[in-house]
């Protein structure tokens, strides 16, 4: 996809005092493919596709719709499409969706689909040899507990622990079993050619363990932000080079609430959210965050109380699955997440959360100048940092800064655009491409009052590079009031 020509009407976005700082992420699926539009107005900031389900023709028509619902709405939304990674999985099961009860006798069974209840198909082969009796066996995010009991021809014989419901393409996981795979598998690669292909914005890399996870894949999507999904033990003993090697992390509630035991999520939770912001990477907080929601029209208490608590550990996203994609209530889900988001960031208790110190390891002029600009806002108590952007890179600086206000990030690339929305306090905005410094200054109010993003006379802070158009380059701050003249000789 080309990225000199905007496609984003800039003049017709509006400004909407409603959407929260916290990002919302959406999965789409078949509940909400045809609500792009809706959801995008109930807050949406980025769509999410999961590309272990449905086929290529469903993920490329989704990707479509976003962006078609996006340009429509003169609203910059991203694209996160997550590869599945050596995730082993379901096949498809007699009925769709079966209750398990504890005592019950199952076959296993390496094959795409069974007719019979007693059968159980597994998505994937070389289970049979490694997997030996006394083994568990844990199905659909460990709802249902299996523990192997004997073999029998090309079956392995399985009796229920512990009952529950699965349904097709649920996960599986053997935690008792040396089942390895690589990262990327065969059908991670041909989703990544199709993510380069549909000019996806981030991609989310499942099961990764170590950095060289990331490397590999870095590879061969160049152009796209990388996400590490956490959801691997291994994966929290090399946090550091993880996070050295990716753009931005997802915390994987859902496989990492298999990893590691339930009670341990929260801290661990919290330490990667704190972890990644310190480090200067971006941080989505995932997995049934409103999940009643897939058939109730309103969250539980434990479910509003889990969204605050992710936004106060000052997480950039926040992030909907099964909810949106096969949830009877997709909008209103969108709806309640963004209402809970801004309740917690209008409180004192957010604003007065502590801010993240000096990034020591980077002494760059980028850095200083968004400090510096972070540090006039909070003195000035001035609510809006405009930030002119080529590659987005002071934007994820001031970003990390946590802000008490907006930070409006101009920039004339339509990737850089995209690749901005996951960020806490980021309203990104397509601007035309300046050639000096007034001119920019210029452009950017009338963009501002036109979108109601800025009033007349506010006084407002703006950050910028000069000369213009060069990536690295930010060197300027100035403390502005809209409408004023700007000449510099
Ligand atoms: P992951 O480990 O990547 O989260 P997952 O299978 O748990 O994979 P989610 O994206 O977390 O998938 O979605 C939650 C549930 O929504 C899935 O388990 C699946 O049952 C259901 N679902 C059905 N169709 C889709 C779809 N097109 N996209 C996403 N989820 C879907
Ligand atoms: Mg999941
Ligand atoms: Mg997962």
């Amino acid at each position: 996809m080309s990225t000199s020509e905007p496609v984003l009407n800039y003049a017709s976005a509006r400004h909407d005092d409603t959407r929260p700082a916290t990002k919302i992420v959406a999965t789409i699926g078949p509940a909400s493919e045809d609500r792009v539009i809706a959801l995008i107005d109930a807050g949406m900031a980025v769509a999410r596709i999961n590309f272990s389900h449905g086929v290529d023709d469903d993920h490329r028509r989704r990707v479509e719709k976003v962006r078609t619902a996006a340009r429509l709405k003169g609203q910059p939304v991203g694209v996160l499409a997550d590869i599945q990674g050596p995730k082993l999985r379901l096949g498809q099961i007699a009925g769709g969706q079966a209750r398990l009860e504890a005592g019950q006798e199952l076959r296993l069974v390496e094959a795409a689909k069974s007719t019979d209840p007693g059968v159980i198909p597994l998505n994937f082969t070389g289970f049979r040899d490694t997997v030996k009796p006394q083994h568990r066996v844990l199905l659909a995010d460990a709802a249902v507990e299996l523990v192997i009991v004997g073999v029998d021809g090309e079956f392995l014989v399985a009796r229920v622990q512990r009952g529950g419901v699965i349904a097709d393409r649920k996960g599986v996981h053997f935690p008792d079993s040396l089942l390895t795979a690589e990262l990327p598998t065969q059908q991670d690669r041909k989703h990544i050619a199709l993510a380069q292909e549909l000019g996806i914005d981030f991609l989310g890399v499942s099961f990764v363990s170590r950095a060289a996870d990331l490397e590999r894949i870095r590879d061969l999507a160049p152009s796209m932000m990388l996400v590490a999904k956490i959801e691997r033990r291994t994966a929290l003993d090399d946090l550091r080079g993880i996070l050295e090697a990716t753009d931005g992390v997802m915390v994987a509630r859902g496989d990492l609430g298999v990893e590691v035991n339930l009670e341990h999520l929260p801290l661990v939770q919290k330490h990667l959210i704190a972890e990644s912001v310190k480090a200067g990477k971006f941080v989505i907080t995932a997995t049934e965050m409103l999940e009643s929601m897939v058939h109730a029209s309103r969250p539980t208490r434990a479910e509003v109380t889990d969204v605050a608590n992710a936004v106060l550990d000052g997480t950039d996203a926040v992030m909907l699955s099964a909810e949106t994609a096969v949830g009877e209530h997709p909008v209103e889900a969108v709806r309640a997440m963004a209402r809970i988001a801004r309740a917690v960031e209008t409180s004192p208790r957010y604003q007065e959360l502590s801010r993240v110190p000096f990034r020591q390891n980077e002494p760059t002029f980028s850095n200083a100048t968004a400090l510096a600009a972070a540090h006039a806002a909070e003195a000035l108590k001035i609510k809006k940092i405009i930030c002119f952007t080529e590659t987005g890179n002071t934007v994820r600086l001031l970003s990390r800064y946590r802000i008490a206000g907006d930070i409006i990030a101009l920039t004339p690339s339509e990737r850089t655009l995209h690749a901005m929305t996951i960020l806490s306090h980021v309203r990104p905005l397509l601007c035309a491409r300046e050639t000096s410094l007034e001119d920019m200054l210029h452009e950017a109010q009338t963009v501002l009052v036109q979108s109601g993003m800025c009033a007349h006379g506010e006084e407002v802070i703006f950050v910028a590079g000069v000369p213009p158009g060069v990536a690295r380059s930010t060197n300027v701050m100035k403390l502005h009031r809209i409408g004023e003249q700007t000449r510099f000789q």
